[in-house]
């Protein structure tokens, strides 16, 4: 293996050495992003082959960071079904309706494919110790994974956390501090102490590997439209890393010959109590102020400012795509409907993508002929103190 080239930054374009540790680009404070050599990936990885492939997200291995095969830190991520969901689709009048379900994945959310990724390449370039800010499930994702790695954790979560994501930190021993704020006061504390603590930052996007892993969903969407992307794609967005990271992926796949040049319409969702992209998209502004007063049920969302906000506003302009927000009463009411008419309990950020959908159908914004694809980004299990 060995296909990473090197690190680009987002803002600037320059490269960075891929054999050590980066968190943002040190001239621009802007993300870094994997730049692999895809010509030589195409002729050794054959989309035709990956059936072959174990079924998680390292079947995609050579475009992926690590080096060494046994560096990969594993729990089984990715490769999450494609649920259809027909008779829902058709009760609202859009019949191709699809659900990837990323409940499924170690940990209970999409977060799991990021860490397996950043984890690993941390690892492999001799990280001694992770740390993170987080709201609920990357700190769950990040215990999980670092106790695989074999490394110590440190996560700080705002104290209205859900008690899941607590617990389940707590049980897979890493050190958990509950602090009196939002994710963004959590983050600050990471960076005031990791140089004196010796702590590598895996903050969403603050590192360049996170998002490698997310892309996969990219890969996997592709992969299970049989190389023929949906139309439509609606993701409910945080810290963006999966908008972004899917964005990346069509153009690596592009460049390798495995799809044509079109794009589905990304869909950014965000709660109506917090939503710095959908204001910052309906201004027309390239960067999103930070929003004050954050407050949704939907911890994942729950996100005031998000490093690369640039990069979630350019990946919806240029799909032709839109963001749109919902209530905590319509994104709750969908989880229900969500749950008992696929079979499968969404979490709430995952629920939100319904009432975006239906709101799009109100404003024919989609039509019936397009295959929509929603994104369920975690179960509902680990926010059961919402459902009763
Ligand atoms: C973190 C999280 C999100 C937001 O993800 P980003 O890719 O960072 O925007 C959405 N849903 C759930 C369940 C999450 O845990």
């Amino acid at each position: 293996m060995g296909f990473l080239i090197d690190l680009v930054c987002t803002k600037t374009d320059k490269a960075y050495s891929k054999d050590q540790l980066w968190n943002l680009s040190p001239e621009a404070d802007a993300p870094l992003f994997a730049r692999y050599d895809l010509d030589a990936v195409a002729k050794v990885m054959r989309r035709e082959k990956l059936a072959e492939r174990i079924p998680t997200m390292w079947r995609y291995a050579e475009v992926l960071p690590v080096e060494d095969e046994q560096f990969q830190v594993s729990l089984g991520e990715g490769f999450t079904p494609l649920l259809q969901a027909t008779s829902l689709g058709r009760e609202i009048g859009v019949p191709k309706l699809y659900i990837k379900d990323e409940g499924l994945n170690p940990t209970g959310s999409f977060k799991a494919r990021g860490m397996s990724a950043a984890i690993s390449r941390a690892a492999e370039l001799g990280a001694q110790a992770i740390a993170i800010p987080s709201a609920g499930n990357a700190g769950g994702a990040t215990a999980a994974y670092a106790a695989r790695a074999g490394l110590p954790a440190h996560i700080f979560m705002p104290k209205d956390v859900p008690q899941a994501n607590y617990i389940e930190c707590k049980v897979l021993g890493a050190h958990v501090e509950l602090i009196d704020g939002l994710i963004s006061d959590c983050g600050k504390i990471v960076a005031s102490r990791k140089e004196a603590e010796g702590w590598f930052d895996i903050s969403t996007l603050k590192e360049p590997y996170r998002v490698e892993g997310k892309k996969t969903m990219g890969y996997e969407l592709a992969e299970q439209f049989d190389w023929e992307l949906p139309e439509v794609v609606i993701y409910p967005t945080g810290g963006g890393t999966g908008l972004i990271g899917m964005w990346k992926a069509f153009d690596e796949m592009e460049q390798m010959g495995w799809i044509g040049s079109e794009r589905p319409r990304m869909i950014s969702v965000q709660a109506a109590g917090c939503a710095p992209i959908v204001r910052a998209y309906r201004a027309g502004d390239e960067h999103a102020e930070p929003w004050t007063d954050a407050e949704t049920i939907a911890a994942g969302l729950r996100v005031p400012a998000a490093v690369g906000d640039f990069l979630m506003l350019k990946a919806i302009r240029d799909s032709g795509g839109c963001a749109l927000s919902v209530t905590d009463e319509e994104l709750m009411a969908s989880a229900s409907k969500m749950a008992a008419a696929v079979g499968s309990f969404p979490a709430p950020e995952g629920a939100a993508t319904l009432t975006a959908l239906e709101k799009l159908i109100e404003q024919n914004l989609v039509s019936e002929r397009e295959r929509i694809v929603l994104f369920n980004t975690g179960t509902g299990l680990k926010y059961i103190e919402l459902f009763h």
